[in-house]
């Protein structure tokens, strides 16, 4: 077994955790799926593409036999989540799953929480101009909204969009202030979301909450049963050191 630590990424936590655990003098490899074009890459080894699944993972882990896995891909990335959770039973590997809270609402908010894409959809089918922030995956279950629809992700969707929709590609962290005069240049009425939680993407909730929006927001995928989970990157250092 090498002292090597495997961080299962493509969020900002995860690319802070490989900064810190190299800089705590532990051999890192990160590894991303290779869904953006251009992903920002965290420091340290990096490799690119899928596993195969939970049995391709678990075939890596055995011939690569890294001392530990962290899993800190996005919230919504329950199909990596789950591999892992498989894998690593599978051959034995100690794994932590790094995942940040969800979005609490404050005073103000007017938020819906739905189970999937699918039901956000169906909770905006009213409204005349529909801000999604869901990313590029499943913007197709928008796609028979009658109204107008911004989509916002950092790469083109590849499914079918709405027909009244305007598609803006743009990378967070976005202000409070700039994501206000997007709402207002929209005339948004409303805002869909996955809950992400964190701060990179949390400014249009400030601004929602300013203009007196509503927002529906996707609930999380659940997590594996049994998988131990920290919600800081300082906790995930904390676990990997104590190994
Ligand atoms: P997913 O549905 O859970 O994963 C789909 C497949 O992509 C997995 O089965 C796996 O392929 C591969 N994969 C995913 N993450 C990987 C990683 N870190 N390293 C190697 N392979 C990976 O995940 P997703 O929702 O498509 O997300 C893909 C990536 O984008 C993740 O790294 C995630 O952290 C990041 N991301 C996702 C979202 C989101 O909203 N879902 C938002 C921001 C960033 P195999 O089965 O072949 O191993």
């Amino acid at each position: 077994m090498t002292g090597r630590v495997l961080v299962l990424g493509g969020t900002g936590e995860a690319r802070r955790l490989a900064g810190e655990l190299l800089a705590a003098g532990v051999d890192v490899l990160s590894s991303l799926a290779g869904r953006v074009a251009d992903p920002v890459l965290p420091a340290g080894e990096v490799r690119i593409g899928g596993f195969g699944g939970p049995e391709g993972l678990a075939d890596w882990l055995t011939r690569h036999r890294p001392r530990a896995v962290v899993d800190a891909t996005h919230p919504f990335a329950a199909r990596i989540t789950g591999s892992a959770a498989r894998a690593a039973a599978a051959t034995g590997t100690p794994l932590l799953r790094l995942q940040r809270p969800g979005w609490t609402p404050r005073p103000g908010d007017s938020w819906r929480f739905v189970d999937s894409l699918a039901g956000a959809a169906e909770a905006v089918a009213g409204c005349r101009s529909v801000f999604v922030t869901t990313g590029r995956q499943g913007a197709g279950a928008f796609a028979a909204l009658p109204g107008r629809v911004l989509v916002r992700a950092v790469d083109p969707p590849d499914d079918p969009l709405p027909a009244g929709t305007t598609l803006l590609l743009a990378r967070g962290p976005f202000s409070v202030a700039d994501e206000v005069a997007l709402m207002r240049a929209h005339a948004v009425d409303v805002v869909v979301t996955k809950d992400s939680g964190g701060q990179m993407t949390e400014a249009k909730l400030t601004a929602a909450r300013e203009l007196g929006l509503p927002v529906v927001l996707v609930r999380r995928p659940p997590l594996p049963p049994g998988m131990p989970a920290v919600a800081t990157v300082e906790d995930a250092v904390t676990w990997v050191l104590r190994r």
